[in-house]
């Protein structure tokens, strides 16, 4: 193998609008009822179980109950048995959740939920033997039917999965791929830190400056008026739903409007030259959790940015870096001093060495510093150049991998429910 080459395994998500026919929406629609269906009594009967002393979930535990379920109702049948191997999957993880909540003694304990209607959206085939194929323009799927497919991009790779998915009233294909790379292990002359931020969007260690779009207050404002008016309207009531229905639309609106901004951002930084990038590793799991809608949507997107700019990175063999993300605005870049920043101070003023900068490019520089310093705290022995150049010709660190479950999740659900779950703490300290 040549040493100047690496493999690497590379996932991506491919989201693409389908377009079925009356009868072909009947068959999802059936069949995601059918899975919400299953899903719940399949919960229902581990619950049983676990009451009864059984604190283990399996998938032979699930395959003996969905045998039962059959016995019961021959319906479920009409699922495709890779699709109600999903589904198992997907209680499983729900359960390992929870089990996890139950170790940490966290407040909330309870069971997995119950799915409603609503939140079950989407269909899986997981595996690509002939389930699924796409032909002229034409999206064939096992027990579904053929249905037209916008195919805007080609899909690169092999196919490991197809997503058909329901939101607000669109259908869409979602195919995820592995393909193996080889790319080429350049020489780091050029790094550069980013730190994502409230005000703007984010800030390069060499001053670049990306701006927050400017849908996003308008996003806001639409999500957070449907939010209240589900909220005021009875359960179960028909003006409820209708309310429900609207603010999945403004959901997707959003999604979409935020997707092609991350799209068009994450190309644009790829392609300006740099050799490799520093980020902060944003900690989902340790965040608090936060209501702040306008907190949520920086949090999801900053996740998703980062997503998407380590699998572009990747592919461009531009090494990414996940760095400590603790104090990278409190600490001076110049001395390692740290004092308090609160938000309204805009400019870092070090009150040990003097230092006088913006106060989210002296973040990315710490963030930049960190990922050229193996040592991460160790501020003595900095040598990266900031702003005035970079200049520093090797680069150790860990590799950041797409994360592969979290980039198709991302795709799959960046709605109202994904966000607030990941939800936290803004991260600009
Ligand atoms: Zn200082």
């Amino acid at each position: 193998m040549n040493d100047d080459i690496n493999n690497m395994n590379i996932t991506r998500a491919y989201k693409f609008k389908i377009y079925p026919d009356f009868k072909r929406q009947a068959e999802i629609d059936e069949k995601l009822l059918l899975s919400q269906q299953l899903y719940n009594k399949l919960l229902e009967k581990s619950i049983s179980s676990y009451k009864d002393g059984n604190t283990k979930v399996s998938m032979a535990q699930f395959n003996e109950y969905l045998k039962g379920i059959i016995q019961e109702d021959d319906k479920y049948l009409k699922l495709y048995s890779q699709t109600r191997q999903d589904i198992f999957l997907r209680l499983i993880k729900a359960y390992s959740n929870f089990f996890g909540r139950v170790k940490k003694r966290t407040a909330k304990k309870g069971f997995p939920r119950f799915m409603s209607r609503d939140r079950y959206k989407s269909l899986t085939y997981p595996q690509d033997n002939s389930s699924f194929s796409i032909e002229k323009g034409k999206l064939r799927v096992s027990r579904i039917g053929t249905m037209k497919i916008i195919q805007h991009r080609t899909i690169e790779g092999k196919t490991k999965t197809l997503t058909i998915k329901k939101v607000a009233g669109n259908y869409y294909a979602i195919f995820t791929t592995v393909k193996e790379v080889e790319v080429p292990k350049a020489e780091d002359t050029n790094p550069v830190g980013i730190d994502v931020g409230l005000k703007t969007f984010a800030v390069l260690s060499d001053g670049t400056n990306i701006t927050k779009p400017n849908f996003r207050k308008k996003q806001e404002k639409h999500i957070a008026k449907w939010q209240r008016i589900v909220a005021r309207r009875y359960k179960g009531s028909k003006r409820r739903q209708l309310a429900k229905d609207k603010l999945n639309r403004e959901y997707e609106v959003a999604n979409n409007q935020t997707n092609d901004y991350l799209q068009k951002v994450t190309n644009k930084i790829v392609n300006l030259g740099y050799t490799s990038f520093a980020v902060e590793k944003l900690q989902i799991r340790n965040m608090v959790k936060d209501h702040s809608l306008a907190k949520s949507i920086n949090y999801a997107s900053w996740n998703k940015f980062f997503q998407l700019l380590s699998y572009k990175a990747e592919s461009a063999g531009v090494k990414v870096t996940e760095v400590d993300p603790r104090n990278t605005t409190k600490t001076c870049s110049n001395c390692g001093n740290i004092q308090s920043m609160p938000l309204s101070k805009r400019i870092y003023l070090c009150e040990g060495c003097g230092l006088n900068e913006d106060r989210d490019i002296n973040a990315s520089i710490n963030i930049l510093n960190r990922a050229l310093d193996t040592k991460g705290s160790n501020f003595g022995s900095k040598t990266a150049k900031t702003r005035e150049g970079h200049s520093r010709s090797h680069v150790q660190g860990d590799f950041v991998r797409p994360q592969r479950e979290a980039v198709v999740e991302e795709l799959k659900t960046y709605s109202a429910n994904a966000v607030h779950a990941d939800a936290g703490e803004a991260n600009a300290s």
